[in-house]
Protein backbone atom coordinates (compact mmCIF):
# COMPACT_ATOMS: atom_id res chain seq x y z
CA UNK A 1 0.00 0.00 0.00
CA UNK A 2 1.36 3.37 -0.97
CA UNK A 3 2.20 5.55 2.06
CA UNK A 4 4.44 8.49 3.25
CA UNK A 5 4.59 7.19 7.11
CA UNK A 6 8.58 6.35 7.86
CA UNK A 7 9.71 2.80 7.62
CA UNK A 8 9.58 2.36 11.78
CA UNK A 9 5.66 2.08 11.11
CA UNK A 10 5.37 -0.08 8.32
CA UNK A 11 4.27 -2.99 10.53
CA UNK A 12 2.24 -1.18 12.70
CA UNK A 13 -1.33 -1.65 12.78
CA UNK A 14 -3.83 0.29 14.52
CA UNK A 15 -6.27 0.29 16.99
CA UNK A 16 -10.34 -0.49 15.17
CA UNK A 17 -12.61 1.24 17.89
CA UNK A 18 -15.85 -0.36 18.70
CA UNK A 19 -18.85 0.84 15.54
CA UNK A 20 -20.33 4.16 16.20
CA UNK A 21 -23.20 4.26 14.50
CA UNK A 22 -24.04 7.55 13.03
CA UNK A 23 -28.00 6.45 12.90
CA UNK A 24 -29.70 6.05 16.05
CA UNK A 25 -31.44 2.88 15.19
CA UNK A 26 -29.60 0.59 17.30
CA UNK A 27 -29.37 -0.55 21.38
CA UNK A 28 -25.79 0.13 21.87
CA UNK A 29 -24.20 -2.68 23.68
CA UNK A 30 -20.88 -2.72 22.25
CA UNK A 31 -18.60 0.28 23.21
CA UNK A 32 -19.09 0.49 26.99
CA UNK A 33 -20.55 3.82 27.65
CA UNK A 34 -22.87 4.51 30.13
CA UNK A 35 -26.66 4.28 29.17
CA UNK A 36 -27.34 7.10 31.42
CA UNK A 37 -26.88 10.81 30.67
CA UNK A 38 -24.30 13.12 32.51
CA UNK A 39 -25.85 14.54 35.37
CA UNK A 40 -27.38 18.52 35.51
CA UNK A 41 -24.54 20.20 36.86
CA UNK A 42 -21.75 18.74 34.32
CA UNK A 43 -24.11 19.48 31.17
CA UNK A 44 -24.65 23.29 33.20
CA UNK A 45 -20.74 23.08 33.62
CA UNK A 46 -20.22 22.48 29.63
CA UNK A 47 -22.60 25.42 28.64
CA UNK A 48 -20.86 27.73 30.72
CA UNK A 49 -17.80 27.01 29.68
CA UNK A 50 -18.18 26.96 26.09
CA UNK A 51 -19.27 30.49 26.43
CA UNK A 52 -17.77 32.22 23.54
CA UNK A 53 -16.03 34.50 25.81
CA UNK A 54 -14.16 31.49 27.41
CA UNK A 55 -13.08 29.52 24.79
CA UNK A 56 -11.29 32.51 23.03
CA UNK A 57 -8.75 31.59 25.86
CA UNK A 58 -6.18 28.46 26.16
CA UNK A 59 -7.46 26.16 28.77
CA UNK A 60 -5.34 25.74 31.98
CA UNK A 61 -2.46 23.21 31.29
CA UNK A 62 -2.19 23.01 34.59
CA UNK A 63 -6.42 21.73 35.23
CA UNK A 64 -5.94 22.87 38.58
CA UNK A 65 -9.35 22.83 39.50
CA UNK A 66 -10.11 19.60 37.93
CA UNK A 67 -7.20 17.97 39.54
CA UNK A 68 -8.00 19.08 43.17
CA UNK A 69 -11.43 17.95 43.00
CA UNK A 70 -10.32 14.57 41.99
CA UNK A 71 -7.59 14.46 44.44
CA UNK A 72 -9.93 15.24 47.10
CA UNK A 73 -12.02 12.49 46.46
CA UNK A 74 -9.32 9.94 46.04
CA UNK A 75 -8.07 11.64 49.48
CA UNK A 76 -4.64 12.55 47.55
CA UNK A 77 -2.79 15.69 47.17
CA UNK A 78 -2.92 17.02 43.40
CA UNK A 79 0.63 16.35 42.83
CA UNK A 80 -0.76 12.88 42.83
CA UNK A 81 -2.96 13.31 40.17
CA UNK A 82 -2.54 13.45 36.27
CA UNK A 83 -5.23 14.29 33.78
CA UNK A 84 -5.34 13.66 30.20
CA UNK A 85 -7.47 13.50 27.01
CA UNK A 86 -8.68 10.45 28.21
CA UNK A 87 -7.12 7.41 29.68
CA UNK A 88 -5.99 6.36 26.14
CA UNK A 89 -3.69 9.05 26.28
CA UNK A 90 -2.53 8.36 29.35
CA UNK A 91 -1.80 4.88 28.19
CA UNK A 92 -0.12 6.13 25.24
CA UNK A 93 2.35 8.15 28.18
CA UNK A 94 3.04 4.82 30.08
CA UNK A 95 3.66 3.08 26.61
CA UNK A 96 6.05 5.91 25.40
CA UNK A 97 7.99 6.29 28.34
CA UNK A 98 7.92 4.18 31.33
CA UNK A 99 8.74 1.05 29.23
CA UNK A 100 12.04 0.92 28.34
CA UNK A 101 13.25 -2.91 29.61
CA UNK A 102 9.96 -4.24 28.29
CA UNK A 103 6.31 -4.71 28.76
CA UNK A 104 3.85 -7.54 29.96
CA UNK A 105 0.27 -7.83 29.89
CA UNK A 106 -2.22 -10.11 29.73
CA UNK A 107 -2.66 -12.30 26.18
CA UNK A 108 -6.39 -11.05 26.52
CA UNK A 109 -6.51 -7.78 27.69
CA UNK A 110 -7.57 -4.32 25.96
CA UNK A 111 -6.44 -4.30 22.30
CA UNK A 112 -4.73 -0.81 22.91
CA UNK A 113 -1.99 -2.16 24.75
CA UNK A 114 -0.11 -4.03 22.08
CA UNK A 115 -0.86 -1.31 19.49
CA UNK A 116 0.60 1.36 21.67
CA UNK A 117 3.51 -1.02 22.14
CA UNK A 118 4.05 -1.32 18.27
CA UNK A 119 3.63 2.55 17.14
CA UNK A 120 6.44 3.11 20.14
CA UNK A 121 8.79 0.01 19.41
CA UNK A 122 8.64 -1.61 23.13
CA UNK A 123 9.43 -4.95 23.72
CA UNK A 124 6.63 -6.96 24.84
CA UNK A 125 5.60 -10.18 26.40
CA UNK A 126 1.41 -10.88 26.23
CA UNK A 127 1.29 -13.25 29.04
CA UNK A 128 -1.23 -16.10 28.72
CA UNK A 129 -4.06 -16.79 31.33
CA UNK A 130 -4.98 -19.28 33.21
CA UNK A 131 -8.41 -21.54 32.71
CA UNK A 132 -11.39 -19.13 32.38
CA UNK A 133 -9.64 -16.03 31.77
CA UNK A 134 -7.84 -15.54 35.46
CA UNK A 135 -4.44 -13.77 35.36
CA UNK A 136 -2.32 -15.46 37.42
CA UNK A 137 -0.30 -12.80 39.91
CA UNK A 138 2.76 -14.82 39.76
CA UNK A 139 2.86 -14.26 36.20
CA UNK A 140 3.81 -10.97 36.82
CA UNK A 141 6.28 -11.52 39.62
CA UNK A 142 9.87 -10.71 39.14
CA UNK A 143 10.16 -10.16 35.69
CA UNK A 144 11.85 -6.88 36.02
CA UNK A 145 9.48 -5.49 33.08
CA UNK A 146 6.67 -2.85 33.34
CA UNK A 147 3.13 -4.52 33.92
CA UNK A 148 0.12 -3.21 32.56
CA UNK A 149 -3.25 -5.21 33.60
CA UNK A 150 -6.62 -4.01 33.16
CA UNK A 151 -8.28 -4.38 36.45
CA UNK A 152 -11.38 -5.66 35.80
CA UNK A 153 -9.79 -6.91 33.07
CA UNK A 154 -11.03 -6.24 29.21
CA UNK A 155 -13.02 -7.94 27.74
CA UNK A 156 -13.22 -10.82 30.39
CA UNK A 157 -14.55 -8.61 33.49
CA UNK A 158 -12.80 -10.58 36.02
CA UNK A 159 -10.80 -9.07 38.59
CA UNK A 160 -7.70 -9.65 40.55
CA UNK A 161 -7.31 -8.53 44.17
CA UNK A 162 -5.28 -5.81 46.00
CA UNK A 163 -3.39 -8.89 47.33
CA UNK A 164 -2.65 -9.73 44.26
CA UNK A 165 -1.61 -5.87 43.00
CA UNK A 166 0.37 -5.29 46.35
CA UNK A 167 2.34 -8.74 45.03
CA UNK A 168 3.17 -7.74 41.80
CA UNK A 169 4.27 -3.96 42.84
CA UNK A 170 6.28 -5.38 45.67
CA UNK A 171 8.01 -7.64 43.40
CA UNK A 172 8.66 -5.72 40.69
CA UNK A 173 11.42 -3.52 41.69
CA UNK A 174 12.08 -0.16 40.14
CA UNK A 175 9.82 -1.07 37.06
CA UNK A 176 6.38 0.65 37.05
CA UNK A 177 3.12 -1.16 37.74
CA UNK A 178 -0.35 -0.26 35.47
CA UNK A 179 -3.41 -0.85 36.76
CA UNK A 180 -6.04 0.58 34.27
CA UNK A 181 -9.36 0.49 36.30
CA UNK A 182 -11.08 1.85 33.04
CA UNK A 183 -14.41 -0.50 34.70
CA UNK A 184 -13.36 -0.33 38.84
CA UNK A 185 -16.58 1.47 39.83
CA UNK A 186 -18.91 -1.17 38.89
CA UNK A 187 -18.35 -3.53 41.76
CA UNK A 188 -14.21 -3.53 42.02
CA UNK A 189 -11.74 -1.85 44.25
CA UNK A 190 -9.87 0.56 43.66
CA UNK A 191 -6.11 -0.01 43.99
CA UNK A 192 -5.52 3.78 44.78
CA UNK A 193 -4.73 3.03 48.69
CA UNK A 194 -1.99 1.19 47.26
CA UNK A 195 -0.68 3.95 45.27
CA UNK A 196 1.22 5.47 49.29
CA UNK A 197 2.82 2.46 49.68
CA UNK A 198 4.25 1.62 46.23
CA UNK A 199 6.02 4.82 44.42
CA UNK A 200 5.91 2.63 41.58
CA UNK A 201 2.29 1.66 41.25
CA UNK A 202 -0.02 3.85 38.69
CA UNK A 203 -3.78 3.69 38.83
CA UNK A 204 -5.37 4.83 35.86
CA UNK A 205 -9.20 5.81 35.73
CA UNK A 206 -11.44 7.48 33.16
CA UNK A 207 -14.75 9.51 32.61
CA UNK A 208 -15.99 7.58 30.13
CA UNK A 209 -18.02 4.87 31.11
CA UNK A 210 -18.85 5.72 35.03
CA UNK A 211 -19.22 8.97 34.79
CA UNK A 212 -20.80 8.99 31.40
CA UNK A 213 -18.59 11.74 29.48
CA UNK A 214 -16.79 9.35 26.99
CA UNK A 215 -17.35 12.03 24.32
CA UNK A 216 -15.68 14.66 26.43
CA UNK A 217 -12.41 12.71 26.80
CA UNK A 218 -11.24 12.79 30.08
CA UNK A 219 -8.87 10.56 32.08
CA UNK A 220 -7.06 10.41 34.84
CA UNK A 221 -3.97 9.00 36.65
CA UNK A 222 -3.36 8.39 40.44
CA UNK A 223 0.50 7.60 41.66
CA UNK A 224 3.74 8.65 43.65
CA UNK A 225 4.89 12.24 42.77
CA UNK A 226 7.40 10.68 40.78
CA UNK A 227 5.12 8.80 38.12
CA UNK A 228 3.17 12.23 37.95
CA UNK A 229 5.88 14.54 37.89
CA UNK A 230 7.05 12.02 34.75
CA UNK A 231 3.73 11.67 32.98
CA UNK A 232 3.64 15.88 32.98
CA UNK A 233 7.07 15.62 31.45
CA UNK A 234 5.71 13.51 28.59
CA UNK A 235 2.53 15.56 28.17
CA UNK A 236 4.46 18.96 28.06
CA UNK A 237 6.59 17.72 25.42
CA UNK A 238 3.37 16.58 23.28
CA UNK A 239 0.76 18.67 24.02
CA UNK A 240 0.20 20.78 27.08
CA UNK A 241 -3.48 21.76 26.56
CA UNK A 242 -4.59 18.54 25.90
CA UNK A 243 -7.23 18.89 28.00
CA UNK A 244 -9.53 21.57 26.83
CA UNK A 245 -11.38 23.60 29.23
CA UNK A 246 -14.89 22.70 28.52
CA UNK A 247 -13.79 19.18 29.72
CA UNK A 248 -12.23 20.58 32.58
CA UNK A 249 -14.95 22.23 33.77
CA UNK A 250 -17.52 19.05 33.01
CA UNK A 251 -15.23 16.71 34.95
CA UNK A 252 -14.96 18.97 37.99
CA UNK A 253 -18.59 19.39 38.01
CA UNK A 254 -19.09 15.11 37.32
CA UNK A 255 -16.94 14.77 40.57
CA UNK A 256 -19.12 17.28 42.50
CA UNK A 257 -22.05 15.11 41.63
CA UNK A 258 -19.98 11.98 41.98
CA UNK A 259 -22.52 10.57 44.24
CA UNK A 260 -25.21 10.58 41.16
CA UNK A 261 -22.92 8.74 39.24
CA UNK A 262 -21.96 6.16 41.35
CA UNK A 263 -26.01 5.28 41.83
CA UNK A 264 -25.73 5.11 38.29
CA UNK A 265 -23.31 2.29 38.87
CA UNK A 266 -24.91 0.11 40.99
CA UNK A 267 -27.83 0.38 39.05
CA UNK A 268 -26.00 -1.02 36.46
CA UNK A 269 -24.18 -3.41 38.55
CA UNK A 270 -27.60 -4.74 39.48
CA UNK A 271 -28.84 -4.85 35.72
CA UNK A 272 -25.76 -6.94 34.87
CA UNK A 273 -27.08 -9.55 37.47
CA UNK A 274 -30.46 -9.89 36.10
CA UNK A 275 -28.94 -10.35 32.63
CA UNK A 276 -26.15 -12.90 33.90
CA UNK A 277 -29.11 -14.66 35.45
CA UNK A 278 -31.41 -14.61 32.17
CA UNK A 279 -28.81 -15.39 29.77
CA UNK A 280 -27.60 -18.48 31.66
CA UNK A 281 -30.84 -19.56 31.66
CA UNK A 282 -30.74 -19.75 27.87
CA UNK A 283 -27.85 -21.66 28.09
CA UNK A 284 -25.03 -19.53 28.01
CA UNK A 285 -21.75 -19.62 29.51
CA UNK A 286 -20.75 -16.12 31.59
CA UNK A 287 -17.69 -15.00 32.41
CA UNK A 288 -17.91 -13.63 36.15
CA UNK A 289 -18.04 -9.66 35.87
CA UNK A 290 -17.19 -6.56 37.98
CA UNK A 291 -17.40 -4.49 35.25
CA UNK A 292 -20.29 -2.73 32.72
CA UNK A 293 -20.00 -5.79 30.20
CA UNK A 294 -20.43 -9.46 30.28
CA UNK A 295 -18.26 -11.96 27.96
CA UNK A 296 -20.57 -14.95 26.72
CA UNK A 297 -20.64 -17.68 24.71
CA UNK A 298 -22.74 -20.36 23.98
CA UNK A 299 -22.37 -23.81 22.33
CA UNK A 300 -25.85 -23.48 20.25
CA UNK A 301 -24.73 -20.35 17.91
CA UNK A 302 -21.33 -19.26 16.89
CA UNK A 303 -19.90 -16.13 18.66
CA UNK A 304 -19.68 -14.66 14.91
CA UNK A 305 -23.15 -15.37 14.21
CA UNK A 306 -24.71 -14.41 17.01
CA UNK A 307 -23.16 -10.88 16.22
CA UNK A 308 -24.55 -10.71 12.79
CA UNK A 309 -28.19 -11.91 14.01
CA UNK A 310 -28.36 -9.23 16.55
CA UNK A 311 -27.26 -6.50 14.40
CA UNK A 312 -29.56 -7.23 11.73
CA UNK A 313 -32.19 -6.90 15.00
CA UNK A 314 -30.86 -3.39 15.37
CA UNK A 315 -28.81 -4.64 18.53
CA UNK A 316 -25.11 -3.79 18.43
CA UNK A 317 -23.02 -6.20 20.54
CA UNK A 318 -19.09 -6.16 20.79
CA UNK A 319 -17.16 -9.47 18.85
CA UNK A 320 -13.83 -10.17 18.32
CA UNK A 321 -12.21 -12.61 15.81
CA UNK A 322 -9.09 -13.16 17.12
CA UNK A 323 -8.50 -17.07 17.82
CA UNK A 324 -9.03 -17.43 21.17
CA UNK A 325 -12.45 -15.59 21.80
CA UNK A 326 -14.26 -15.94 18.63
CA UNK A 327 -17.14 -18.17 20.37
CA UNK A 328 -17.41 -15.29 22.88
CA UNK A 329 -19.71 -11.69 22.45
CA UNK A 330 -18.80 -8.63 24.82
CA UNK A 331 -22.28 -7.26 25.75
CA UNK A 332 -22.73 -3.63 27.50
CA UNK A 333 -24.98 -3.56 30.30
CA UNK A 334 -27.65 -0.86 28.91
CA UNK A 335 -30.98 -0.20 30.91
CA UNK A 336 -32.88 -2.81 32.26
CA UNK A 337 -35.40 -2.32 29.03
CA UNK A 338 -32.69 -2.73 26.78
CA UNK A 339 -31.21 -5.80 28.37
CA UNK A 340 -34.81 -7.11 28.47
CA UNK A 341 -34.70 -6.35 24.38
CA UNK A 342 -31.71 -8.54 24.03
CA UNK A 343 -32.40 -11.34 26.27
CA UNK A 344 -35.99 -11.60 24.14
CA UNK A 345 -34.33 -11.15 20.90
CA UNK A 346 -31.33 -14.10 21.87
CA UNK A 347 -33.86 -16.28 23.27
CA UNK A 348 -35.83 -15.52 19.41
CA UNK A 349 -32.81 -16.19 17.89
CA UNK A 350 -32.21 -19.69 19.68
CA UNK A 351 -35.89 -20.68 19.07
CA UNK A 352 -34.80 -20.26 15.63
CA UNK A 353 -32.28 -23.41 16.25
CA UNK A 354 -28.76 -21.45 15.81
CA UNK A 355 -28.95 -22.93 12.36
CA UNK A 356 -27.47 -21.75 9.57
CA UNK A 357 -29.73 -19.77 7.29
CA UNK A 358 -31.49 -22.56 4.86
CA UNK A 359 -30.71 -25.19 6.72
C1 LIG B 1 -12.46 2.25 27.53
C2 LIG B 1 -11.11 1.84 28.03
C3 LIG B 1 -10.07 2.74 28.09
C4 LIG B 1 -10.12 4.08 27.42
O1 LIG B 1 -10.85 5.00 28.04
P1 LIG B 1 -10.85 6.51 27.55
O2 LIG B 1 -10.67 7.26 28.82
O3 LIG B 1 -12.17 6.72 26.91
O4 LIG B 1 -9.70 6.74 26.60
C5 LIG B 1 -8.90 2.34 28.69
N1 LIG B 1 -8.73 1.09 29.15
C6 LIG B 1 -9.71 0.18 29.05
C7 LIG B 1 -9.47 -1.20 29.57
C8 LIG B 1 -10.92 0.52 28.48
O5 LIG B 1 -11.86 -0.39 28.32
Amino acid sequence: MNTYLDERFAALEEYTPGEQPKDQAYIKLNTNESPYAPGPATVAAVADAAAATRLRLYSDPDSTKLKRAIAGLYGVESSNVFVSNGSDDILNFVFMGFCGKGVMFPEISYGFYEVFAELHGTDFVKVPLKEGFVIDPEDYVGKNKTVVIANPNAPTGRAITLDDISRIAGANGREPVIIDEAYVDFGGTTAVELTREFDNLLVVQTFSKSRSLAGARLGFALGSKTLIRDLEKLKYSTNPYNVNSVTAAAGTAAIGENGDYMENCSRIAATREWTVEKLTELGFQVIPSLANFIFVKNDVIDGERLYRELKERKILVRHFGSEAIRQYNRITIGTRDEMEKLVAEIGDIIDDGGKEPGQ
